[in-house]
């Protein structure tokens, strides 16, 4: 179902995904007076505690999930894994966005490598690996350092290997119990960066100015905001997500996670068909912050002004660092708690952001 008319104040807004992205996405909602009714399998999600309604469901519940698109005006989701015949399901009754092929074009990473180097963008070199003799066929293509990912349900650095030889490739393939996989160049990047940009119903295009970002673990630690990218770069970068939301008929706001490698060059890691954690700084530092530019766009709201007003540096507050909670509102910066409960080495609990004169002047859409 299509999005004809903008969803109008007091209408609601479905989240498919209760967590800290979630919960963001439906403070957003609220702030332009509309409703949000979020839905996750579990009991203790984040959003739960500022939305409007919530219902507790699995994705494959598909009866549950018609009664949810049917309260809602528009729906959308905060999480990437979300299965896309659960999106199409939704689709058939309400108008759903980003829709089901975009993430069908980004739950696997051979699936959204091919697609990505199909549009004339870079990203490292990679390899189907399927069985211990692609495994060796892959790192003998290859020739040098790579790095094994599992096909699906990765993230933050979970189902990767670092691998050095054949034989560590074919031990990274038997540990992921011979999930499909890929094997792509170990990319010896100079530093990471991401552009956050949204696509609106009518065509219309707003980057954020890029990010650079740095990652402990794998994990996002920090991102600051203006980084290293050069006009140039920031540009290329621009024209890399407008080419992949205009390719993918594209509604809402997407990430694109780059490699900046030490001769300039920039390589697409991946694409997150969402807000993501290296755009939570326009929350402050830019008049419409990320969050509400993906509900302006999935509601059929003209897109607002991503111009940012302010230098910013994002730092997640990682597992137990989020006890310290009294330490960080002592600080001056904006401090942002996520509500959840249960401490996890890593998790993400919450994030602070402290803001800087321009120092730079800030990339115009
Ligand atoms: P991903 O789960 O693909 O986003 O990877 C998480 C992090 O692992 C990235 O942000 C990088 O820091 C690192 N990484 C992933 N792929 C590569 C690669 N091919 N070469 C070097 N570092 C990588």
């Amino acid at each position: 179902m299509q999005l004809t008319s903008p969803v109008a104040p007091g209408g609601t807004i479905g989240i498919l995904g209760g967590g800290q992205l979630g919960r963001m996405l439906a403070l957003a909602a609220a702030r332009l007076g509309l409703k949000a009714h979020v839905y996750c399998h579990d009991a203790n999600a984040a959003a739960f505690q500022v939305c409007d309604r919530h219902t507790v469901g699995e994705f494959d519940d598909l009866a549950a999930i018609a009664r949810f698109a049917l309260s809602c005006d528009a729906v959308t989701f905060e999480f990437e894994n979300v299965p896309a015949a659960t999106v199409e399901h939704i689709a058939q009754f309400t108008p759903a966005n980003p829709g089901a092929g975009a993430l069908r074009n980004t739950q696997d990473r051979l699936v959204e490598k091919s697609f990505i180097t199909s549009l004339g963008v870079n990203t490292a070199a990679f390899f189907a690996v399927d069985s211990e003799k692609t495994a060796r066929e892959a790192f003998a293509a290859l020739g040098g350092p790579g790095v094994m990912k599992t096909r699906r349900l990765g993230y933050d650095g979970k189902g990767q290997a670092k691998v050095a030889s054949a034989e560590e490739a074919v031990r990274a393939l038997d540990s992921f119990r011979h999930a499909p996989a890929v094997l792509e160049a170990f990319v010896d990047f100079f530093y990471e960066a991401s552009i956050v940009a949204a696509r609106g119903v009518d065509g219309s295009f707003a980057a954020y100015d890029p990010p650079e970002n740095i990652h402990e673990h794998h994990i996002l630690r920090r991102s600051i905001v203006p980084g290293r990218l050069t006009p140039a770069q920031a540009s290329e970068a621009t024209i890399i997500a407008r080419t992949i939301a205009e390719a993918l008929g594209y509604i809402g706001v997407l990430a694109v996670e780059l490699f900046v490698c030490r001769d300039g060059t920039l390589l697409v890691n991946e694409i997150a068909p969402r807000v993501h954690n290296s755009g939570h700084w326009t929350l402050e530092a830019c008049t419409v912050s990320q969050f509400e530019q993906h509900i302006r766009a999935i509601a059929g709201w003209p897109l607002g002004d991503p111009v940012r007003h302010a230098d910013a540096t994002l730092e997640n507050i990682l597992g137990g660092e989020a006890v310290d909670w009294a330490g960080y509102a002592r600080r001056p910066g904006a401090l942002h708690l996520y509500g959840k409960s249960e401490v996890r080495p890593g998790r993400k609990m919450g994030h602070f952001t402290t803001l800087g004169p321009l120092t730079k002047p800030p990339r115009r859409p």
